[in-house]
């Protein structure tokens, strides 16, 4: 049996109509060495019971990649900031798709290895900074159990790349269910025939929601399907309050998992408008603008369907989405607070433990925790103040009078509630030790992010933050 027969190996994408895709070699380099590599999720793939590990290295930098490899760069087109352009992958390229054991397939892609047709004046690379934060907060996002793309190596280049100083490139070897966003569709539609909508609608169908096959109005139900996936992700980055940072309509993944992790970052104490991005000067992608923009970024996509759907079909379709993200919003905020059964009313106490938080800087992850563990809220001012006080009986009252009372609250609220959460500041550390060849914090703090609802002792360091550094804090792009 051949590698490829062995692999499980597929292209698949490559049989939708050439204007998706251009042909595309990575850029030759020297030395590639692999830094980082995920066994857990080489097993999980079950690339480590096909390969040995140090083959799948090899495997991985495309130095020496197998030559029936015919890897592609896809085309996409779309919003950025609200505003029209074109685009497509100009410094990645997917090798193949991967399936797995249950018969699905994951893209692998490489993540900055050299130039593309659609590179405009770039240089297809990435910074081994960036490029390890993503893998630290990918999985960190995975492990709180949000879908996520997954991150399976960090190749380290030797040669340079040029940004505001001189940096190390590195390759991120990157899975995911599959790379078909928003943007294809804005693609298809502004650039293809009815044809190539039609294909690209039949291969999303079939790759992501095969039980749509057989539906009256496929395209109708996709609409449908990525609206509630898209709200339930959004939901979940809420729960954890995480700020995607470029919610575009190219970082919007049809399959509804988290990507692209430029300038994302996590808040810890409550200000709606939180923003970290440095090119988010307008605010576009606050922390508490996420749900109306995943309501523009669908409405977008409901707009390439024109062609299949009609305008007062989608109209109603998207006239629910807001009542949607509403309830999804509260039954998660129930599920943090030990609420098994939301009620109407259970909006309000929501609303003011936020409103509380807002006032005081409180820490947002820790509070549900003190919170969940109830014996262990801080004997600190803000947690003694009265309003505090008030809404803490009234909601010991509302979780004591379901069936499984307090205990059982308790114990539902640690699926929840997170311990850990990559803070900025740690985030920040341990990158800057990595670029400087110590991986020893990386590795410690993506130990700590890989099991984020187990308590473990003496972890006080990665439960805080420092007095106002997350008010000066900026990420970048990261390209
Ligand atoms: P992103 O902000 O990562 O979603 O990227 C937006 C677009 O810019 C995508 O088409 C990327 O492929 C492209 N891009 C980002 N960095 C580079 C780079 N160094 N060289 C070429 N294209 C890039
Ligand atoms: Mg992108």
């Amino acid at each position: 049996m051949n590698l490829k027969n062995q692999l499980s190996l597929k292209n698949s994408y490559q049989n939708l109509p050439p204007i998706f895709h251009s042909a595309q070699n990575p850029e030759p380099s020297d030395n590639p060495e692999c830094v980082l590599y995920n066994t857990e999720l080489a097993k999980h793939l079950w690339i480590s019971e096909t390969i040995p590990a140090e083959n799948a290295h090899n495997l991985l930098s495309w130095n020496t990649l197998p030559e029936w490899t015919k890897p592609i760069a896809q085309a996409y087109a779309g919003h950025q900031f609200g505003h029209p352009t074109m685009l497509g992958d100009g410094r990645a390229l997917l090798l193949w798709e991967w399936e797995t054991s249950d018969k699905k397939l994951v893209d692998i892609v490489l993540k900055g290895a050299g130039r593309t047709p659609f590179s405009r004046g770039g240089d297809g690379r990435a910074t081994l900074k960036s490029m390890l934060r993503e893998y630290l907060i990918s999985e960190s996002i995975h492990a709180l159990w949000i879908p996520s793309s997954r991150s399976l190596a960090v190749i380290k280049i030797w040669n340079p790349v040029l940004r505001e100083d001189v940096e190390q490139w590195a390759i991120l070897t990157r899975v995911m269910s599959s790379h078909i966003r928003i943007w294809t569709f804005e693609f298809a539609k502004n650039f293809g025939t009815r044809d190539d909508m039609q294909a690209l609608i039949d291969y999303t169908i079939e790759r992501h929601y095969p039980e749509l096959m057989a539906r009256q109005n496929p395209a109708l139900w996709l609409l449908e399907k990525v609206i509630d996936v898209q709200l339930d992700l959004v939901t979940q980055w809420l729960r954890v309050w995480f700020i995607h940072g470029v919610m575009n309509t190219d970082n919007t993944s049809i399959a509804g998992e988290t990507f692209d992790y430029g300038p994302c970052a996590f808040m810890n104490g409550f200000h709606e408008e939180r923003v970290f991005s440095s090119i988010d000067t307008g605010g576009r992608y606050a922390f508490g603008n996420q749900s109306n923009i995943i309501l523009w970024n669908l409405s977008v996509f409901a707009s390439t369907l024109s062609d299949f759907i009609d305008e007062e079909t989608r109209n109603k379709v998207l006239g629910t989405m807001w009542e949607h993200m509403h309830s999804k919003w509260l039954v998660m905020m129930c599920q943090k607070l030990g609420i098994h059964n939301p009620l109407s009313r259970d909006e309000s106490l929501a609303r003011e433990l936020l409103s509380w938080m807002q006032g005081t800087q409180a820490d947002y992850t820790n509070t549900f925790l003190s919170i969940g563990w109830y014996t262990n809220i801080p004997d600190t001012e803000i947690y003694n103040d009265e309003r505090f006080q008030n809404w803490l009986s009234i909601w010991k009252q509302r979780v004591s009078s379901q069936s499984w009372g307090m205990l059982g609250a308790q114990e539902s609220m640690k699926q929840y509630n997170p311990v850990y959460i990559p803070r900025n500041h740690l985030v920040e550390q341990a990158l800057d030790s990595a670029v400087a060849w110590d991986l020893s914090l990386f590795h410690g703090f993506l130990k700590i992010l890989k099991s984020p609802y187990i308590y473990i002792k003496n972890t006080k360091k990665y439960m805080g933050v420092p007095k106002d550094f997350d008010e000066n804090y900026q990420t970048f792009c990261g390209t």
